[in-house]
């Protein structure tokens, strides 16, 4: 199967890149590298430098390399960021999102599978969250994500075109290849990462009088490299199972305190903590139930643990103290 993945250079997509190579999938990507690092795609893949907004380009590209599927994770990705500049992400989600399912639809392309997100659900009814729970998003992020699920809908019934939403909770962690690494971090593993490394004096931890068993809040956090098996396992059942909309989590929250207690433990250094503000946007609670996916996907996680992921993004902080060269 030719596979098209736009944002293959960012974090997820570098390594749902180097799974589908591994899994001798055709890839070429599409990435317009302002998130993203070119040194993040092997050398030797198509790769076009441009905005998935550029509908007549990306019509190109799907017809000359005869693409099969689009993986779509490109787009804006920033709870906070989107609480200040919420147009980004109507137009970085909504609007160039829609232009690409129409160059798909003008090229009769009919799969995609679409990197969606937790923060959709808003504040969790009940935990853990199950894909029935209503989504009622509290920060512009989600809003944007899920008006390309809706998107995608009406996509099917008018164009029968296929899709799976991978609703994720918070990738985190690393293979020996590819890491975590944003021009501004804002990410929490990380963050804690560069304070064990020296590059930060502290971690703030944003809100300690949340609703949660130490008054931080609590993320679901997947292995990278979980997450992108999902995307690859999708690939294949697609065709049987879709449209779907799963959640892809571990199925086990952890509070701020405990990751930054953990990435004490892993790497022997006391990585200073303050207590600082909530952030704005940001749900108490986010964990996945993970059973549907699991079953539907036929998934196993191989890093089940908070230590586990911890220590494999350590392993390729520690190597790359700065991230990828450009
Ligand atoms: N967080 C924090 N300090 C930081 C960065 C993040 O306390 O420097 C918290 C954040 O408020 C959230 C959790 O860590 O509750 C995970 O945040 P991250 O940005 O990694 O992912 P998100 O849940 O926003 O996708």
């Amino acid at each position: 199967m030719k596979v098209l993945v736009t944002g293959g250079a960012g974090y997820v997509g570098s390594v749902v890149v180097e799974m589908l190579l591994k899994e001798r999938f055709s890839v070429s990507v599409i990435d317009n590298i302002v998130e993203g690092h070119r040194s993040a795609i092997p050398a030797d893949i198509p790769f076009f430098e441009a905005d998935i907004g550029t509908r007549d380009y990306v019509r190109k590209i799907l017809g000359s390399n005869q693409i099969d599927a689009v993986i779509h994770m490109a787009g804006e990705t920033l709870v906070s960021k989107s609480m200040s500049h919420p147009q980004d992400y109507f137009l970085g989600n909504v609007s160039k999102g829609l232009e690409l399912l129409e160059a798909m639809r003008e090229s009769n392309v009919k799969r995609i599978i679409f990197s969606s997100t937790a923060a959709l659900f808003g504040n969790p009814e009940y935990t853990p969250i199950d894909e029935k729970h209503p989504t009622n998003p509290i920060n512009a992020y989600g809003r944007s994500k899920l008006m390309f699920e809706q998107m995608l809908d009406w996509y099917h019934k008018a164009h029968g075109l296929n899709y799976v939403c991978l609703r994720y909770f918070n990738a985190a962690g690393a293979t020996v290849e590819h890491g975590e690494h944003h021009r501004i971090e804002t990410h929490l593993i990380p963050i804690v990462l560069q304070t064990a490394l020296g590059q930060r004096d502290h971690v703030d931890i944003y809100g300690n009088n949340y609703d949660t068993r130490d008054g931080t809040c609590i993320r679901d956090y997947i292995h990278v490299e979980d997450l992108a098996m999902a995307h690859i396992e999708a690939l294949r059942r697609m065709d049987d199972i879709g449209p779907q909309k799963l959640n892809l989590g571990n199925g086990e929250g952890y509070s701020v305190k405990e990751v930054i207690e953990a990435a004490r433990e892993i790497t022997g250094h006391p990585i200073p903590a303050r207590e600082a503000d909530r952030r704005s946007g940001d749900p108490a609670v986010l964990v996945a139930s993970s059973e549907r996916t699991r079953s539907l996907l036929g998934l196993k996680p191989r890093y089940p643990e908070i230590r586990q992921i911890v220590r494999t993004a350590w392993d390729w902080h520690s190597r790359n103290h700065h991230g990828y060269p450009d």
